[in-house]
C-alpha cells in the first residue's frame, strides 16, 4: 500500500521502523498495557528507542540537533507507529511539534537546554492551548500572564492537555492583552522550576497516555522564557496547526489502516455457510470500501504533507486531510467491528479499541467542523469565524 510514492530511502526506513514496531511495540500497547496508563519510564524508553528511527528528530534540522528529514517521510514514519498505537502516536506528535516550536521561535537559551532531551526521547513536553472555555476558538483564551517586574505571573487552567502526566515543561499559551490577535504569548514553564497541578483525564480510549488538566497559579516565569515576542502567539500556534494538522491526519490514517488490515485478517479466517467470511459478496465490498478510503485518506495527508515540504499554503489541504483522514477512521473501525460480528465488540480483538479510539480522532487539532469551515473559507473567501 502506498509503495509506488516511496523512495528507496523511504521505503527502508519505514521497513525498520514497521518490523521493529512489530516485534517491540505492538505487544506493549495492544496487549501488556492495553487500556492501562503506560509508567512515564515506560513511556521515555520508547521514545528514546523510536528517536533512533527519526521520530521526533526527523522533525528538527541537523543544524539543531536533529535528523532534519523532509516532512513527507517523517509523516510516513509517523503513520507506521499510529498504525502500531494510536496510544503512542500522541506523545510522539506532541514532543515533535513542541520541538519544532522550540526550533523555530524560541531564544538559543531555551533551544538549547530544552530541545537535545526531546530529541533524545528524554523529556517530555506539553503544549497548553485548550481551556475548560477555549477550545475550537483559541482568540478566546483567559489563562493570563501579567508582568511584574523581569518576571511574568500566571494563573488559568489548561483542559485536555496531552503528555500532562509525563511532561517536564509546558509550552502554554497565555493572554498577555486584551489585543483580540496580538495579546497572545507563549512561555515554557519548566514543571521542577515554576510548578504547575497535573491532573489526568479518563477518556473512552487512549488511555495508554496521558491528556490532563493543567492548573496554574501564581506562577512565576523569567520574561526570558517567552517564545517568541510578546503578542506572537496566535501567529505562531496557527502556523504550527497546518502542520500538525496532517499529522493527525495521519493518526486517523494509521487506526484507518489497522482496522483493514485487522478486517482482512480476520476475513479470512472467519468461516459462516459453508466458507470463509471473505468468500461473502457483501464482506468483499466492505472490504473494498474500506481500502480505497484508506488509501484516499494517504493521498490527502501525503499531498498536504509534499506542499508543505515544497513551501506552499496547505491550509486547506492539511484541513481536508485531518476532516478526511479521522472521518474515515471513524467508519472503517466500525466497518471492522461488524466484519468481526459478536467477537468484534470484545476486548479480545483489537478491533473494539481501535473504534473507540476513532471516535476521539475527529476532536484534537482543530474539530471535524472547524477543518469544514476552513475549506469552505478557501472556497468562497467568505468565514463563518
Ligand atoms: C485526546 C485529546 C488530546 C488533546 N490534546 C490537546 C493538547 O495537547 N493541547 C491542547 O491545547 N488541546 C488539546 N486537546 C483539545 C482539543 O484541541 C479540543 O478538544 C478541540 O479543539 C475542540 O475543543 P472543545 O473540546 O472545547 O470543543 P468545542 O469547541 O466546545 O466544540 C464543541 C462542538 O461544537 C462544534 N463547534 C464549535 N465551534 C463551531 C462553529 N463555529 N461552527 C460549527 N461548529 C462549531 C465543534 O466542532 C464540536 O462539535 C485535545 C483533545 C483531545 C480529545
Amino acid at each position: 500500500m502506498g509503495h509506488v510514492f516511496r523512495t528507496q530511502e523511504q521505503e527502508m526506513a519505514v521497513d525498520g521502523l514497521r518490523r521493529f514496531l512489530a516485534a517491540e511495540i505492538d505487544p506493549v500497547f495492544s496487549r501488556e498495557y492495553r487500556d492501562r496508563f503506560v509508567p512515564r519510564e515506560r513511556m521515555g524508553a520508547i521514545m528514546r528507542q523510536l528517536s533512533e528511527y527519526g521520530l521526533v528528530s526527523g522533525v528538527v534540522s541537523e543544524a539543531h540537533g536533529g535528523m532534519g528529514l523532509d516532512w513527507l517521510t517523517s509523516l510516513m514514519l509517523y503513520e507506521e507507529v499510529a498504525t502500531t498505537s494510536c496510544d503512542l502516536s500522541v506523545p510522539v506528535l506532541i514532543n515533535s511539534f513542541g520541538a519544532v516550536l522550540l526550533e523555530k521561535a524560541a531564544p538559543a537559551h531555551l533551544r538549547e537546554r530544552y530541545l537535545p532531551g526531546l530529541l533524545r526521547g528524554e523529556s517530555f513536553v506539553s503544549v497548553g492551548i485548550s481551556e475548560p472555555d477555549v477550545g475550537s476558538n483559541v482568540l478566546e483564551i483567559k489563562t493570563r500572564a501579567r508582568r511584574d517586574g523581569d518576571h511574568y505571573v500566571i494563573n488559568g487552567e489548561k483542559t485536555w492537555i496531552s503528555n500532562g502526566e509525563y511532561s517536564d515543561f509546558l509550552i502554554c499559551t497565555c493572554r498577555t492583552s486584551d489585543d483580540p490577535r496580538r495579546g497572545l504569548t507563549h512561555f515554557l514553564l519548566d514543571r521542577k522550576e515554576h510548578p504547575y497541578e497535573v491532573r489526568g483525564i479518563h477518556k473512552i480510549g487512549l488511555n495508554s497516555q496521558s491528556t490532563s488538566q493543567i492548573f496554574l497559579s501564581d506562577v512565576r516565569v523569567p520574561a526570558s522564557n517567552m517564545i517568541g515576542d510578546e503578542g506572537d502567539g496566535l501567529k505562531n500556534t496557527l502556523s504550527l496547526f497546518e502542520r500538525s494538522r496532517v499529522f493527525v491526519a495521519a493518526m486517523g490514517l494509521g487506526i484507518a489502516r489497522r482496522a483493514l488490515e485487522e478486517a482482512v485478517r480476520y476475513a479470512k479466517e472467519r468461516r459462516q455457510h459453508g466458507k470463509v467470511i471473505a468468500g461473502h459478496q457483501l464482506i468483499a465490498a466492505m472490504l473494498a470500501e474500506m481500502a480505497t478510503n484508506v488509501d484516499a485518506a494517504r493521498l490527502l495527508t501525503y499531498r498536504a504533507a509534499e506542499m508543505i515540504e515544497a513551501g506552499v499554503p496547505a491550509e486547506m489541504e492539511a484541513a481536508m486531510a485531518k476532516y478526511f483522514a479521522c472521518e474515515a477512521a471513524v467508519t472503517i473501525a466500525r466497518q471492522a467491528v461488524q466484519i468481526h460480528g459478536g467477537n468484534g465488540v470484545t476486548t479480545e480483538f483489537l478491533v473494539e479499541k481501535l473504534a473507540r479510539e476513532a471516535i476521539v480522532a475527529p476532536i484534537p487539532e482543530g474539530t471535524t467542523q472547524m477543518q469544514q469551515l476552513i475549506i469552505g473559507r478557501a472556497l468562497t473567501g467568505v468565514g463563518a469565524f
